[in-house]
């Protein structure tokens, strides 16, 4: 196959000449951060008073981690480090673990995260003849603009078509000849239930890619999705802290995706020591961002499980690839003592045909012990009406679950198309146990 590449020089500079690329970007970071209330005094204590503290990459170990805490703490501006009249926009995190945090920019910020978004896209085999629809949030979520600017800058037709209403969004993909779709994961699963439901071809249409992130989703999940659509699928990672989407992105060899080392300095943690995890080891990922001048943050800890590819990839790029997160610290389940991650379950049903686009998880209490519902549609081809052939699929997904997960579940069918759709990140666990307990 042949790759192209945006920045070809950049994305497949050697590791070594990247490395102290690094340092200089690292460097600017500090002087930045040293100049926002909330880094003066951390940094300082910290024995880093000047950039010429960072002499190599190993003395980023030198600053502490930042936590979600420390920014609401400095909310609204302890982590601003240029005048106000300097800023050009903030957003928003989402806010779905509390209440949510601002991130600012300046024009040059959106400039540089403009640039990392267009190559992420182009490393994707997209170009300029490309029809976008921007199937996602705009406003304070960073997805919608932040693809937006990524895809203008590409030079491809961008349709900001937003999340939600169906029916709208296949009108426009068959009048514009749609040929790429930004989303959810869950909102194209969802898009294509409702395209069957509603009588929709793909044949009247030119879909042939499609970016999904701002949620966890499995390889199971993705080869459905491009099964069902006829696409291919690309992993796309982002925060709002780290500007957005555009932090990490697959290439067309669809293993990993490669993190853009020259905008943000990834490591690995080990989950109990804070230590630097080895290579292919999973843990949290901690991100600085080596881009942005108006909120600088440094050593960032996403919550994000994942690990570092070590081996180069076939593409050329030279920026090491993460593996597909599969999940967050915060969002570990624990039940009658045993652990589990929400994707543990989507991996198990995703990969059964007769098991329909959507699933919830549910978590209660029942006298002392805990009690896990999983709640899933039954697939298009399911005959609704036939009991004893449901109660046997009832009985296979939760011998397949339990043989997994290692918890013997209550599993309930659902019709096809019934169970709740959010037009955002997905809700996909509801835990009603009392938090005390
Ligand atoms: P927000 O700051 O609201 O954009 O949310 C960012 C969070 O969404 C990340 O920290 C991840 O937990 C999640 N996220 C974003 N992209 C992905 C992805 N491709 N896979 C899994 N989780 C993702
Ligand atoms: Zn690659």
């Amino acid at each position: 196959m042949r790759y192209q590449y945006w920045n070809e020089r950049m994305e497949t500079l050697p590791r070594e000449q990247l490395f102290t690329h690094q340092v200089e970007l690292l460097k600017w970071a500090v002087e930045n951060a040293l100049r926002t209330p909330f880094y003066k005094e951390r940094l300082k204590k910290a024995g880093v008073n000047t950039p010429d503290d960072i002499k190599s990459l190993d003395d980023i170990r030198r600053i502490p981690f930042t936590t979600k805490y420390d920014l609401r703490d400095g909310f609204p501006y302890g982590f601003v480090s240029v005048p106000k009249d300097d800023i050009a926009r903030l957003h928003a995190s989402s806010g779905t673990t509390g209440a949510p945090t601002t991130i600012y920019y300046t024009k040059d910020d959106l400039t540089r995260w403009a640039n990392f978004m267009a190559r992420s896209i182009y490393a994707t085999g997209c170009n300029k003849s490309d029809v976008f629809q921007n199937m996602i949030t705009y406003g304070l979520f960073t997805g919608g603009l932040g693809f937006h600017a990524g895809a203008e800058e590409v030079g491809m037709l961008v349709i900001p078509s937003g999340a939600g209403n169906t029916a709208r969004q296949f009108r426009l993909m068959r009048d514009f000849g749609t040929t790429v779709l930004h989303a959810t994961p869950s909102f194209l699963l969802h898009v294509e239930s409702k395209m069957r439901e509603e009588g929709f071809s793909l044949n009247e249409l030119r879909l042939r890619k499609a970016f999904a992130g701002a949620e966890p989703y499995s390889e199971d999940t993705r080869r459905r999705i491009e099964e069902l659509l006829h696409i291919d699928v690309y992993n796309s990672y982002g925060l709002s802290e780290m500007n957005g989407p555009g932090v990490a992105f697959e290439c067309q060899c669809k293993n990993g995706l490669h993190l853009w080392e020259d905008g943000y300095f990834g490591e690995i943690i080990n989950l109990d020591t804070l230590e630097p995890a080895p290579d292919g080891e999973v843990g949290e990922l901690v991100i600085t961002c080596l881009c942005r001048e108006a909120s600088p943050i440094l050593r960032y800890r996403t919550r994000d499980l994942s690990a570092f590819y070590p081996e180069p990839c076939a593409c050329g790029r030279t920026h090491r690839r993460l593996h597909r997160i599969t999940g967050r610290t915060d969002d570990m389940l624990i039940i009658n003592g045993v652990n589990l991650f929400p994707s543990q379950i989507e991996e198990v049903i995703m990969s059964m045909k007769e098991v329909g686009n959507n699933y919830l998880i549910v978590v209660e209490k029942e006298g002392v012990l805990d009690r896990l519902t999983v709640k899933t549609e039954v697939g298009p081809d399911v005959f609704w009406d036939d009991a004893r052939l449901l109660n046997a699929l009832k009985e296979k997904i939760r011998k397949t679950l339990q043989a997994s997960i290692s918890i013997n579940p209550r599993v309930e069918l659902h019709e096809n198309g019934s169970l709740p759709v959010s037009e955002g990140k997905a809700k996909r666990v509801i835990d009603s146990r009392p938090k005390d307990v």
